[in-house]
């Protein structure tokens, strides 16, 4: 197969990046999958894809890029708990910009043509971007999860610059989907029905009016099949542009999943940031990316993949 047809995607056992490998291997390309499976799940790894289980800071995590000569690199492995970067930033900067270098550095020996990377819109603009926020308001993590995004961000600019790697940053606001767990940035609604399911109380933290811009992971599959085919760099936002607060999310899961249990708030988290939504006209216009699946939708999916999953296990 021709060297274009040919994708290696880090965290391909995780949430987003084993629907991408999925949605690629359905599209006729040829997957390697990266993954050290410190989050993923082995039976979320396609099995026609090659599974390489190594660490993106390892040796043999470069070697597998050196050897399969991808076109593209699809770069989703990382820590991605916001808390646990606050609470050991050296661990996160060492998963999330060390381990990130490790496969740039190999994507140059490879001659690699581009990079798509799993970026963060919701970590990135802070409190005081506008609403929704775009690419070219001023970059402002508070956090080191989105402070190594953004590093990282630069690094791929000096690879294009050095080796002319082209880069496609996708800045993706809260995703959510069947396959997620309970750690990323969409972490509540896993949470939520996994306690709903269980006949548990799902807390909420502080009053639930923090609102979040919360994308199906299909649409944000698609994203990455646009940024595959799109011809040059470009860092775009990757979300709904509405605002969905806690409460919200809360009520329809419960109406979903038909749960008798009412809100029960806990205190505040400190530090959370208040409201986040993106503005993805960019990506509407250069990608031709949009949403297509509704909060609704997406959240019914979501439910009925968790049911399937309980009820297999049981
Ligand atoms: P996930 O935890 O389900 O997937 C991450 C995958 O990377 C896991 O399979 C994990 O085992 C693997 N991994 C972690 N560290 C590794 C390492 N050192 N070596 C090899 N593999 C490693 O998370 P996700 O929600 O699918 O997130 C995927 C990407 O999207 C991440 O880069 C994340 O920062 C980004 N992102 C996610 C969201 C969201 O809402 N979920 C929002 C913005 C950005």
């Amino acid at each position: 197969m021709s060297k274009n047809r040919r994708v290696v995607v880090t965290g391909g056992a995780g949430f987003i990046g084993s629907h991408v490998a999925d949605a690629l291997l359905a599209a006729g390309y040829e997957v390697a999958i990266i993954d050290n499976l410190s989050s993923g799940r082995r039976e979320h790894v396609n099995p026609q894809a090659q599974f390489y289980p190594v660490d993106i800071k390892s040796p043999e995590a470069y070697d597998v890029i050196c050897q399969w000569q991808p076109g593209a690199l699809i770069h989703h492995a990382a820590q991605m708990s916001v808390r646990l970067s606050v609470a050991d930033p050296l661990f996160d900067a060492r998963e999330n910009i060390l381990g990130s270098l490790n496969l740039f550095e190999a994507a140059a020996k490879a001659t690699v043509k581009r990079i798509i990377f799993a970026s963060t819109g919701g970590a990135m603009y802070g409190d005081e971007a506008p609403l929704p926020a775009r690419e070219d308001d001023r970059a402002k993590p508070e956090c080191p999860y989105g402070i190594a995004k953004l590093a990282v961000e630069h690094y791929l600019h000096f690879y294009q610059r050095e080796y002319g790697i082209i880069p496609v940053c996708l800045r993706y606001a809260n995703v959510y989907g069947p396959r997620q767990n309970g750690l990323g940035e969409a972490g509540v609604v896993a949470i939520f029905i996994e306690k709903f399911l269980a006949d548990e109380q799902p807390i909420i933290n502080g009053d639930g009016l923090q609102t979040r811009d919360f994308v199906y992971v299909g649409d944000v599959v698609a994203a990455n099949l646009l940024a595959l085919a799109y011809p040059q760099t470009g860092t775009f936002n990757i979300g709904t542009g509405q605002e969905t607060d806690i409460l919200t999310i809360y009520r329809q899961l419960q109406e979903i999943t038909g749960s008798h249990r009412n809100p029960v708030h806990g205190p505040a988290k400190p530090g959370e940031q208040r409201r986040s939504a993106l503005d993805s006209s960019l990506a509407r216009r250069l990608l031709g990316w949009q949403p297509q699946i509704s909060l609704a939708e997406g959240l019914s999916r979501t439910v009925r993949a968790f049911q399937a999953l309980a009820a297999k296990a049981a």
